[in-house]
């Protein structure tokens, strides 16, 4: 039995008792109800989208083995795990949202990439 036909079932033994002010509890329970369904949804959504991805750490950046998709950017994915593509411009790929940056070609050996600064080491 779904919990909304549980709900149905009490409200309709509670207003049989004709006690208002337990109506109107039961009312605003099953609004607070309807809420964590919609909030619960939303986790779902986001916990099957997360799931999707098959990230892999590489190059200071991420890429999907799944969807043989990337790079991107390793602050957004590690931070809230948005999958935001990064932007090359210039030799260095760059995130449009948290603005992390990354240089691919010399990044194993002389730089350092942090967020918002590119470093030589
Ligand atoms: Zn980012």
């Amino acid at each position: 039995m779904d919990i909304l036909d549980n709900v149905k079932d009490v409200y309709a033994l509670i207003k049989k008792l004709g006690n208002q002010e337990l109506v109107e509890k039961m009312l605003d329970l099953k609004d607070q109800i309807f809420e964590l369904r919609e909030e619960n949804r939303n986790l779902k959504e986001k916990l099957s989208e997360q799931e999707s991805y098959d990230m892999y750490f590489e190059d200071n950046m991420y890429w999907d083995a799944n969807k043989k998709d990337g790079p991107y950017c390793s602050k957004c994915w590690d931070d809230n795990k948005k999958a935001i593509h990064l932007h090359k411009y210039n030799g260095i790929y760059y995130c449009p949202v948290c603005n992390n940056n990354v240089s691919k070609e010399q990044h194993n050996t002389d730089t350092f990439v942090d967020s918002n600064i590119y470093i030589k080491i």
